[in-house]
């Protein structure tokens, strides 16, 4: 049974993270989600409302299940005896910070590998905070995010505003 843990902030989830996500969970048996509880990087939304968002956007996978985390991912990854970390990889940018993450996490724990998704070419440019940028100066936004989670960006963005 091969069990995937994908991390990340999720600050909000995109359709980047959803294709991610919906190719990870044809592959594996289970599929965690990883979303990190990291104060220091002062998300837009709480760890609550991450996972809310995330649970609403993969209900239609039953494979698939939403978890917050705070610590090591090696740590959360040996509790839920998964196998693999997923991640995705956008650009060139995105490979030297993975790969020093995936390096470090093999030698803490070498029982667990990274595997690396490319991203879809439509979501190459896609990133969360790229979208808190656009929405704080009230773009569209509606081609990065499904639906449901651009309206709770819009409403938050005018909550702080
Ligand atoms: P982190 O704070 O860990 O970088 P993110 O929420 O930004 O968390 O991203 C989680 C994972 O999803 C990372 O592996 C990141 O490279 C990947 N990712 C983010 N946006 C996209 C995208 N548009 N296409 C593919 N992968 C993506």
């Amino acid at each position: 049974m091969a069990k995937a843990v994908y991390p990340g902030s999720f600050d909000p989830v995109t359709l980047g993270h959803l294709d991610i996500i919906e190719r990870t969970a044809k592959m594996m048996d289970h599929v965690i989600i990883g979303v990190l509880n990291n104060n220091s990087k002062s998300p837009l939304f709480s760890v609550e409302e991450r996972v809310n968002m995330l649970k609403n956007v993969t209900s239609h996978l039953d494979n698939v299940e939403v978890q917050s985390f705070g610590g090591l991912l090696v740590d959360f990854v040996h509790q839920n005896h998964a196998d693999v970390i997923v991640r995705g990889l956008r650009a060139i940018t995105d490979f030297e910070y993975e790969l020093q993450l995936a390096q470090t996490n093999r030698v803490i724990a070498p029982d667990v590998d990274t595997i690396f998704l490319t991203t879809n070419l439509k979501y190459s440019y896609l990133s969360s905070s790229i979208v808190k940028e656009i929405a704080g100066y009230h773009g569209d936004i509606s081609g990065f995010l499904p639906p449901e989670i651009a309206r709770i960006v819009r409403d938050k963005i005018r909550s702080r505003q």
